[in-house]
């Protein structure tokens, strides 16, 4: 996706992978400026620990306690998180609107801590729906101190996530279940699902799970993880770069058609 942009602007830069030991991280987050790299994204489990090693964190990063991209600018290294602000994009493309919206939000992970503080700030009232109950209250409790909108949580096993979903208008799942290789597999019962509902899946692989093929028999409107995986990175690579990302050129590089044209 990075490489396909940077070519497609004509820009003399490349994106490549590194594979890091957690007890390298701070090594290799000061290789970063030693080498005078451009800048860099971080996965799990790097996403929470590298904060310590920067120079400068931006608010929703902070807040969140999460970087996935890193901006080297003359040594001094800056972090920023965006998945929050890459989902809230696509479900904007995707025509919904967060504005006023009631949320139920499946999983307490990185995604999810995100994705409901991205809800909650652009107005949304959100309920954090997790397997592991306890995971899903902290996260509630240590993000209502910092948004405008209510979080609310409950344990996805019970009546009270059914209930929480029959009267929302957005469902995002922020679990891996569904994800290849387990395709088979669905985080709710199909009976949960009605026509009021737009259901966001933030998975990519496969692009139709078996939630949103269930979603769609249920009559609601559905997105799936590409256009949030598209966003974030698009909102990486105007951090790095400072040019308008071309946002078709990533889409086609995502879902792996070739492209030699400039046409975003
Ligand atoms: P994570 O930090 O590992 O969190 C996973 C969450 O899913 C946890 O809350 C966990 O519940 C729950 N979970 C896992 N297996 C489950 C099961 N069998 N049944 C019910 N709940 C289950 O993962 P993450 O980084 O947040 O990522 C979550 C998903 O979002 C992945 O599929 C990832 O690919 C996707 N994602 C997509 C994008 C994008 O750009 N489209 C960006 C980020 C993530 P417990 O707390 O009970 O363990």
């Amino acid at each position: 996706m990075h490489n396909a942009a940077f070519r497609a602007l004509g820009l003399d830069v490349v994106y490549v992978p590194f594979e890091v030991h957690p007890d390298d991280l701070e090594m290799a987050i000061k290789g970063v400026r030693a080498l005078g790299l451009l800048g860099v994204n971080l996965t799990i489990p790097h996403k929470e620990k590298v904060a310590k090693f920067l120079d400068w964190i931006d608010k929703e990063a902070t807040r969140i306690g999460s970087v996935n991209t890193v901006h080297n600018v003359d040594g001094e290294l800056r972090g920023y998180s965006t998945d929050g602000r890459g989902f809230i994009r696509a479900l904007q493309a995707a025509g919904k609107s967060p504005k006023d919206s009631r949320a139920v939000i499946l999983g307490a992970g990185g995604a999810a801590r995100a994705t409901a503080y991205a809800l909650a700030q652009h107005g949304a009232s959100v309920t954090i729906a997790n397997r592991t109950f306890s995971r899903a209250l902290e996260l509630a409790e240590s993000l209502s101190p910092v948004v405008e909108g209510e979080i609310k949580a409950v344990s996805l096993n019970g009546e009270a996530a059914r209930e929480a979903i029959s009267v929302a208008d957005l469902l995002v799942n922020c679990t891996p279940v569904g994800m290849y290789p387990n395709v088979d597999e669905q985080p709710i019962p199909s009976e949960w699902l009605h026509p009021n509902l737009f259901v966001y899946d933030q998975i990519y692989n496969p692009l139709e799970t078996r939630l949103l093929r269930a979603a769609k028999r249920s009559g609601a409107q559905t997105a799936n993880g590409v256009g949030m995986l598209v966003y974030q990175g698009a909102i990486s690579f105007e951090i790095w770069t400072g040019q308008s990302p071309p946002l078709a050129v990533m889409e086609r590089a995502v879902l792996g058609i070739e492209t030699n044209s400039v046409d975003d």
